[in-house]
C-alpha cells in the first residue's frame, strides 16, 4: 500500500504539473478501468472545471482531422495548451494505427503544449463513454486550455459526446440531402455550431447552398439554450480559411453559455445523468451477477412470465419498494 499509494500521489503531482507522460500513463489507467485510475481522478477532480471542452464531429472524411490540425495551430498561436481525444466506437484498432493514419498533427507531436490521444471502443459504448469522460476530466486538470474531443464513426456515439461538452460543433461536407450525409438528424438538434467544410474553389457554392439548407433547418428545430442560436459557418480546413471564425464563434457560445448560467446548468446535467448512467451499470452488473437474477433470467427464459413483470418484481425485491406487487396476475398458464 505505501508504495503504490506513493505513486498514485506521485503521478497527480506530475499530472496536475502538466506532464505528458503522467497524463498519457493517468489516461491508460481509467482506460484499463484500474481503480488506480478512478482514485487518480477523484484526487484531480477539484482542479478542474476550466478547460473549454469542444466536441467535434461529422461523417468520415469531412475534414474532422484537418480542422483540429487547424485549430491547433491556431489554439498554439495564442499559447493555448491543446489537448484532442479521438475516439473512435467501431474501431477495435489500438491506438498506433489510428494515430498514424488519421490525425493530421504532425507538426504538433514534438510540441510539449499539445496532448494528442486516441481510444478505441473496448466493447460497449457506455464503457468507451466512461473512458472519454474521465479521460477529458484528466486533460483538464493537467493544464489544458482546450479539449478537443472528436468522434470518429457514425452512430450513437455523437449523441454521447455531445452530452459531455461544453460546445458541440458539427462538421458536413458542402452536400445537402436529406440523410444528412448518414448523420442522424438527432445529431444535428444537438449542434451548437455547424461547420461546412471544403468550402473553397470550385465547391465554394455548394457549401454556401448546403450551409443555407442547414440554417433552414436549425432554424425550425428548438434551440438548446435561450442564450444561444446555432449558427452554420463556411471553413476550408486545408486552406485554413474559416479557421479563425470558428474559434470565434466556438468563445461567444462558452462566453454566452458562462454568462447566462447555462453552462453551470449544462455542466450539472451532464453530471447527473454520468451519475444515473454509472449507477444503471453498477446496479445491472451486481443483480446479473446475483442468484435473484440468475432465477430472473431463467423465469424469462421459460416464457411464462413477461420481461417486465418480473423486472419489477426483482426491482421491489431489492429496492424493498412496492412495485411488481400483482406480478402473479401476468402469468401464462402451463401449456
Ligand atoms: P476526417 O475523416 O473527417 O478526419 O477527414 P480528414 O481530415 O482525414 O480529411 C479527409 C480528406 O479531405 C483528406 O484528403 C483531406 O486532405 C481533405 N480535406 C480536409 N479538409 C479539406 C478542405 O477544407 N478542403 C478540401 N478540398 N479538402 C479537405
Amino acid at each position: 500500500m505505501p508504495a503504490s499509494g506513493r505513486t498514485a500521489a506521485d503521478l497527480a503531482e506530475r499530472l496536475l504539473a502538466g506532464e505528458k507522460r503522467a497524463l498519457a500513463r493517468a489516461i491508460s489507467l481509467v482506460e484499463d478501468d484500474d481503480p488506480e485510475g478512478w482514485a487518480l481522478v477523484r484526487e484531480v477532480y477539484p482542479k478542474t472545471g476550466s478547460a473549454h471542452v469542444i466536441g467535434l464531429t461529422g461523417p468520415p472524411g469531412v475534414g474532422k482531422s484537418t480542422l483540429i490540425g487547424a485549430m491547433t495551430k491556431h489554439a498554439r498561436e495564442r499559447d493555448k495548451q491543446v489537448a484532442v481525444l479521438s475516439i473512435d466506437p467501431s474501431s477495435p484498432f489500438t491506438q498506433g494505427a489510428l494515430l498514424g493514419d488519421r490525425i493530421r498533427l504532425t507538426d504538433h507531436f514534438l510540441d510539449p503544449g499539445v496532448f494528442i490521444r486516441s481510444m478505441a471502443s473496448r466493447g460497449s459504448l457506455g464503457g468507451l463513454s466512461e473512458a472519454t469522460l474521465q479521460a477529458a476530466l484528466l486533460m483538464d486538470a493537467s493544464g489544458k486550455d482546450v479539449v478537443l474531443l472528436e468522434t470518429v464513426g457514425v452512430g450513437q456515439a455523437e449523441v454521447a459526446v455531445a452530452g459531455m461538452v461544453d460546445t458541440f460543433v458539427l462538421l458536413l461536407a458542402p452536400a445537402g440531402g436529406d440523410e444528412l450525409q448518414g448523420i442522424k438528424r438527432g445529431v444535428m438538434e444537438l449542434a451548437d455550431i455547424v461547420v461546412v467544410n471544403k468550402a473553397e474553389g470550385a465547391l465554394l457554392p455548394a457549401a454556401r447552398q448546403a450551409a443555407a439548407e442547414h440554417r433552414h433547418a436549425l432554424h425550425l428545430q428548438r434551440a438548446r439554450s435561450a442564450a444561444w442560436t446555432p449558427e452554420v459557418l463556411l471553413a476550408s480546413a486545408a486552406t485554413g480559411d474559416g479557421v479563425d471564425e470558428v474559434w470565434d464563434a466556438v468563445a461567444r457560445h462558452r462566453s454566452a453559455l458562462e454568462a447566462s448560467g447555462d453552462l453551470a446548468r449544462r455542466r450539472a446535467e451532464q453530471g447527473t445523468s454520468w451519475l444515473w448512467s454509472d449507477m444503471a451499470d453498477r446496479v445491472v452488473d451486481t443483480l446479473r451477477a446475483s442468484e435473484a437474477g440468475a432465477a430472473a433470467e431463467a423465469e424469462v427464459a421459460a416464457g411464462r412470465t413477461p420481461p417486465s413483470v418480473v423486472a419489477a418484481r426483482l426491482a421491489a425485491t431489492v429496492l424493498g419498494a412496492g412495485a411488481g406487487a400483482d406480478a402473479d396476475a401476468h402469468e401464462r398458464p402451463q401449456p
